[in-house]
């Protein structure tokens, strides 16, 4: 290899200054190859080493960075090959031990240095001495360079093998020598606008500040950057979209009309405004990319029904996917009611079929007989062609890969109208990050009349009392659902518990009362069967898995039993319970759990306290972080370095508002002042093709 004729950040990082072949393989385990990757290799933390604190002044329970050198370290064999490292580090007044586990080469490294260290650690109470447990430390006259030790010093995020010296050494190389080579994607006059700093101040500071402000300063910028880059991102796909040839809808003037005929009830003030967000869309010529949010329960289905309505008025066909057949036969039942009175045609297209009904079916959709087609995945089979597809709705959208929803798409007249609705509330900060080039319509009010449903969390050893409760509610008339434990992710094992528990149930706790099965494992007609036993109350007690979380509506059940409820994730727990409190009645569920750990015992408490979705949405993000979130998980655009959507928020805001200016003024980075942004915004693209957007 040899050594590159300009300075290049994309240069390997074996020919910067005081690093070699030997050791850039050493960082190479750290996916740091080049000095590029070494400026964006940001530190964990820092340690302010300008003062240090007295030893004797340390108490337990703090974290803290202390120096001095060592003394009387010795090696304990405990049991077999395991072994206890101690030594005393002394500052000439007080001392600490320092005490490492089953790390020998910890004892053969300390034994030959003289020198001053530098550990960090929590501090403990020992037996009679203060204690540091397995520290962090640097050997000074080793692995420091020395020069400005009593600063405020990075501690980089290392690997097996990889010392924290080496780490520190090629960055600041990289930093002395490369810094003015990098480029500024942000002109001028953004950077003036926005109030950040310049991308080669930052790189600096955010690795070597002179001051906490000036790491945060840094850090602000940086944290644009990240966010600015899939904004862009988004908004040019946005723009993109927005140019494709679409239908524009003919909406007849006397919609209003339509819809007070069409429904039994009145649209509440919220469903009233989505629907006209969503009629806007299909009368415009570019296609509709909309996401509907609504908690559960708010009553997405009716706002369906209306948008479907204005599409067939025009002479097109609507079609509906929902992730399960339950769900399917769920929305075409309450679809074909409504339908009925004027006499449209809906049709449902699942897997359960005949090869001679699934011809008819295919037949009627595409000659165009059937006018609203409600379905599983078996709406985007090879064999189903529709004859003047113009609305696509996708309920539950987070269940559905990309590749269904643009399979759907593609049987579309042109480029159909989408609209994707989601009852898994998600953080605003979230949504504009993984869903920024969507529309958003909001569904923040509940339908009248709804009593708030009450939960309540007891302990195993309070059964026979809930039991009890169930039972009084059904002899008042109402039903309940059992959710047996999750016991595992396995749909064979869930079956095993739901089976379990409806043996226990039914043979032992409810022997008067008439209790039904429902899971994953069952065929399709026993699926069936069983709910629809339920919806007309043949049953007085569904026991079920999570099958039933999504969607469905039986507005007589009023109770909600959980069992292990510690074992559920809070959006799931959430949708769980949004199958109660459907009705009139007041409705009730019941949080079975035991937890130990503090995260589920805050769980069951967030559920008690309350109700509200997007509440929950925030509780999770704060509890688990974005990656965990239902629809979101895994999501590449909340891959960031330094970005963090809870804490930076209003930063997200900022950068998304600054993305769409820029869209708008420079709609394919084109101009000679965004070159450099537009380079980093196809990388991005490129990463993001997999977004979960049709
Ligand atoms: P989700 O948003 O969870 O899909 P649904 O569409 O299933 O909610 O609606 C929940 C329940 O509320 C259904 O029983 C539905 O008939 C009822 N509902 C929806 N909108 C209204 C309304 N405006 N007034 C009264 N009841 C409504
Ligand atoms: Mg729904």
């Amino acid at each position: 290899m040899n050594p590159p004729q300009r300075k290049d950040l994309e240069s390997p990082v074996q020919f910067l200054k005081g690093i070699g072949p030997e050791l850039a393989k050493s960082l190479a385990k750290l996916n740091l190859h080049t000095v590029n990757d070494l400026l964006y290799h940001f530190p964990r933390r820092f340690e302010d080493r300008t003062h240090l604190p007295e030893l004797r002044s340390v108490k337990p329970g703090q974290f803290v960075t202390i120096k001095g050198r060592l003394s009387r370290l010795d090696s304990r064999q405990v049991g077999r090959g395991r072994v206890i490292i101690r030594a005393l580090l002394s500052d000439g007044r007080s001392g600490i031990y320092l005490v490492w586990f089953n790390q020998p080469w910890v004892k053969r490294r300390l034994e030959r240095y003289r020198g001053e260290i530098i550990a960090y650690g929590m501090v403990k109470d020992g037996q009679n001495a203060l204690e540091m447990h397995s520290p962090e430390y640097e050997l000074l006259e080793e692995d420091d360079s020395g020069e400005d030790f009593a600063r405020i010093t990075p501690i980089y995020p290392l690997t097996e093998g990889v010392p924290q010296w080496l780490v520190r050494k090629a960055v600041n190389s990289a930093l002395l020598h490369y810094v003015e080579v990098v480029e500024d994607p942000l002109p001028e006059k953004i950077l003036h606008h926005y109030d950040l700093k310049t991308l080669k101040w930052s790189l600096a500071q955010i690795h070597q500040p002179n001051t906490e402000a000036h790491r945060l300063e840094a850090r602000k910028r940086l944290v644009f950057d990240e966010f600015l880059a899939i904004q862009l991102a988004m908004q040019m796909r946005r723009a993109l979209q927005q140019q494709e040839p679409g239908n524009a809808f003919e909406i007849p003037s006397n919609m209003p009309e339509r819809i007070a005929e069409l429904l039994p009830f009145k649209l509440t003030n919220a469903q009233d405004r989505v629907v006209g967000e969503i009629l806007g869309d299909m009368s415009l010529p570019a296609p509709m990319n909309r996401l509907l949010q609504g908690d559960v329960g708010s009553g997405k289905t009716a706002v369906a029904a209306c948008a479907l309505m204005a599409c067939v008025a025009d002479g097109f066909q609507g079609a509906l996917m929902a992730p399960t057949e339950i769900l399917a036969e769920q929305h075409y039942q309450n679809l074909r009611a409504l339908f009925s009175k004027s006499g449209l045609e809906v049709a449902l297209l699942v897997g359960k079929h005949t090869a001679k009904q699934k011809e008819k079916i295919y037949s009627d959709v595409a000659n165009g007989k059937s006018q609203i087609v409600i379905g599983t995945h078996a709406l985007i089979q090879e064999g189903v062609s529709f004859a003047k597809l113009g609305l696509i709705i996708v309920d539950e959208q987070h269940r559905f890969g990309v590749m269904q929803r643009a399979a759907l798409r593609e049987k579309g007249f042109g480029h159909p109208d989408l609209l994707v609705m989601t009852a898994t509330p998600i953080p605003r900060t979230l949504t504009m990050a993984v869903y920024g080039d969507l529309e958003l319509s909001v569904i923040d009010e509940l339908p009248p009349g709804r009593q708030a449903i009450k939960t309540h969390w007891r302990t195993p050893t309070d059964r026979q009392k809930v039991y009890e409760g169930v039972r009084k509610l059904i002899s008042e008339g109402r039903q309940a659902y059992f959710v047996c434990p999750m016991v595992s992710e396995s749909e064979k094992m869930l079956a095993q518990a739901a089976e379990e528990l409806h043996r226990r149930l039914s043979t032992m706790i409810f022997t008067e009362l008439r209790v039904g099965l429902l899971h994953g494992q069952m065929k399709s007609k026993e699926k069936e069967a069983a709910m629809e036993a339920f919806r007309r109350h043949d049953l007085d007690i569904l026991v079920s898995t999570t099958v039933i979380e999504v969607g469905v509506d039986v507005p007589n059940a009023s109770v909600m039993v959980i069992e292990d409820a510690n074992r559920f994730g809070l959006s799931q727990l959430h949708q769980l319970r949004g199958r109660v409190g459907r009705g009139k009645h007041q409705s009730f569920c019941i949080l079975v759990a035991d937890p130990t750990n503090e995260e589920a015992i805050a769980r069951m408490e967030i559920m008690v306290k309350t109700t509200d979705g997007f509440e929950i949405a925030e509780e999770d993000l704060r509890l688990r972080g974005p990656g965990e979130l239902a629809g979101t998980r895994q999501h590449g655009n909340l891959d960031f370095k330094l970005a963090d959507l809870v804490q930076d928020g209003k930063m997200l805001e900022v950068a998304r508002q600054a993305a769409i200016k820029l869209i708008n003024y420079d709609p394919d980075l084109s101009r000679p002042e965004h070159r450099l942004l537009a380079k980093v915004v196809s990388e991005k693209s490129t990463s993001m093709a997999n977004l979960p957007v049709a």
